[in-house]
């Protein structure tokens, strides 16, 4: 008799079911996982509103989990063994394509990603194909770390991994645009990295309140003052040393632009709007000898970095959980993290 589940799945842009499915027979190579939490992700969020190009409908979405084995086949040669605690890294890469021999896993060309490519975390079960089980970055969590905290590692990961590259350092006036929780993340490693003055922009000022605990030195609420002129005038008319966009909205883009100092790094961390398209004034980035970067992504060894920042407690993951919710809720935790109500939002299946 087949056994069924409770899953969170998506038939189609814009329809999103709570039902009951079919639950995935662990094969002789393959692991089974109770999945214990699952992060609402923005990226979700868009592909639950407008769809996502590499989606097949339909589909259990969520790539941000951690869960418990159940089960493990009976020809499985890993280490994996029932009752482990697993964090499941959401990046499958074939390791064997260009991108990948060049270290940039990222870029994969054969890319796989749970809940777009095979079912994600979104249900109460979760089946580790013998590809995820090989390529992917799973983890033995330590015993003192929750499941919870978990979630956090993908975007941090992201986070990682761009100003890995644009090497924010001790010393730098770095400016955030945008403070969701991709932005917060920026304002917290920025800290850790050394930055000594941070500037966080947004616009909600609820958003802007809880930028604070994250170790923003200020605040602009970029609602109520011109956020360019307000940066010129914290550094003393020098701009900024890193701007980082972290806001789909071309003005963001813009101001990022003219917040640079000399010799300054402007990094767009996810885009726009499609069909939207950002005029910058290549006159300033020539002058002042700028540097624009352009941001998504991350390889295994960010991921890996992320998730020994997590567990060690260096970076505070529970900070940014700012509810928990049974996944039946999943609706109201959208219009919760949309109305800036919450900044992470974990989901229990
Ligand atoms: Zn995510
Ligand atoms: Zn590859």
């Amino acid at each position: 008799m087949k056994e069924i589940m409770r899953a969170a799945v998506l038939h189609g842009p814009g329809n999103l079911m709570y039902e009951e499915v079919e639950k995935p027979q662990c094969g002789d190579k393959e692991v089974l996982i109770r999945v214990k939490a699952v992060g609402l992700c923005g990226s979700d969020i868009r592909s639950i509103r407008f769809g996502h190009h590499k989606l097949m409908y339909p589909q259990i979405i969520g790539h941000e989990i951690a869960g418990e084995v159940v089960e493990v086949g009976s020809r499985f040669t890993g280490f994996f063994k029932v009752g482990d605690r697993l964090y499941i890294g959401s990046l499958i890469p074939c390791h064997e394509c260009e991108p990948c021999r060049r270290g940039w896993q990222g870029l994969c060309e054969n890319l796989v990603v749970p809940g777009t490519d095979i079912p994600g975390g979104y249900a109460e079960y979760m089946l580790l194909t013998e590809k995820l089980l090989k390529h992917g970055t799973n983890v033995i969590m330590p015993e003192d770390a929750g499941y919870e905290e978990m979630v956090l590692v993908e975007p941090l990961a992201s986070v990682y991994a761009c100003q890995r590259k644009v090497d924010v350092k001790l010393g730098d006036t770095v400016v955030v645009i945008g403070m969701g929780p991709v932005g917060c993340l920026h304002v917290e490693l920025a800290k850790l990295r050394g930055a000594s003055c941070i500037i966080a922009v947004e616009q909600s000022a609820q958003r802007l309140a809880m930028a604070e605990a994250f170790g923003a030195d200020y605040l602009i609420n970029s609602a109520e003052r011109d956020p360019v002129a307000e940066v010129r005038k914290i550094t003393k008319q020098r701009g900024a040393d890193i701007v980082i966009s972290a806001c789909p909205a071309v003005e963001a883009q813009q101001q990022a632009v003219s917040m640079a100092g000399k010799m300054g790094v402007v990094v767009f961390f996810g885009g726009v709007p499609k069909g939207k398209m950002t005029q910058l004034d290549t006159n300033t980035i020539h002058y002042n000898l700028l540097t624009i970067y352009g941001h998504y992504g991350y390889n295994d060894s960010d991921l890996q970095q992320a998730y020994y920042l997590v567990v060690s407690g260096k970076l505070n993951a529970k900070r940014y959980i700012t509810h928990t919710m049974p996944l039946k809720d999943i609706e109201k935790a959208i219009e919760m993290t949309q109305s800036g109500e919450a900044i992470k939002i974990v989901l229990v299946p």
